[in-house]
């Protein structure tokens, strides 16, 4: 249903770490900054999940009482996961930190760490990963969010069928221009549009209904097609 609230999934985070203490800490202020987050405290135990879920970023410490929180990476890389990884470490020196870049990581922090710097470079990492949201599209009281496939008039949902969508989406992209029926027919039917310009003028009567009947910025262009007006 348009309007209806989506459900949004919460970003999801491995947190590797042995010491079950500031584990807990950090994995609480992880929660409350919104994220799922699933806690392995040894190095089998990580590898077994990172294998088995989808995370948005890894929290890694070196240190694990059955081997080098490192490998956990170097593993990930060589099965061609791009999941970021945040090492901990405990050892600030100049070749440790390069070691765990080397094996995989994407940063590293030294501990101690304050939380808020941690969240800080797990928000970082986490933003470079996510694909760029395509913008907002907008005529008048239209918009038109390609990201969430919704659409609204003057604020209000508005309901669309997908061919509705994608006229409407392709006219939005090519706003103030005249564009012909044909060009409307190959950008929301594809391969598959044998005749359907009659159809076409259905869809826009539907469309200029939905978005204000009279005064709908979709304009008819006598004999050769439609522009969508902007305001
Ligand atoms: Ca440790």
């Amino acid at each position: 249903m348009p309007g209806s609230p989506r459900t949004i999934e919460p970003m999801r985070l491995l947190l590797v770490e042995d010491e079950s203490r500031l584990a807990e800490v950090v994995r609480r202020g992880l929660i409350e900054h919104s994220y799922a987050v699933d806690l392995a405290g040894t190095f089998a135990e990580a590898l077994d999940l990172a294998a088995t879920n989808e995370y948005d970023a890894i929290i890694l410490d070196r240190r694990l009482p059955d081997g080098d929180g490192a490998q956990v990476a170097a593993e990930l890389r060589r099965n061609g996961s791009r999941t970021p990884v945040l090492m901990l470490t405990a050892r600030d020196t100049v070749e440790d930190r390069v070691e765990g870049l080397d094996l995989g990581a994407d940063d590293y922090l030294v501990k101690p760490f304050a939380f808020p710097e941690l969240a800080a470079r797990v928000r970082a990492l986490v933003r470079r990963q996510m694909p760029e949201r395509p913008p907002i599209l907008s005529a008048g009281e239209i918009r038109l969010d390609p990201a969430s496939h919704t659409a609204t008039h003057a604020g209000e949902p508005i309901k669309l069928a997908p061919r509705e969508f994608a006229i409407l989406e392709y006219l939005l992209r090519r706003k103030g221009d005249v564009v012909r029926r044909g060009e409307i027919e190959e950008h929301s039917w594809g391969g598959d549009y044998e005749s359907v310009s009659n159809v076409i003028d259905v869809y826009i009567a539907r469309l200029r209904h939905l978005t204000g009947g009279e005064r709908s910025p979709i304009e008819t262009v006598r004999g050769v097609g439609y522009r969508l007006r902007d305001g």
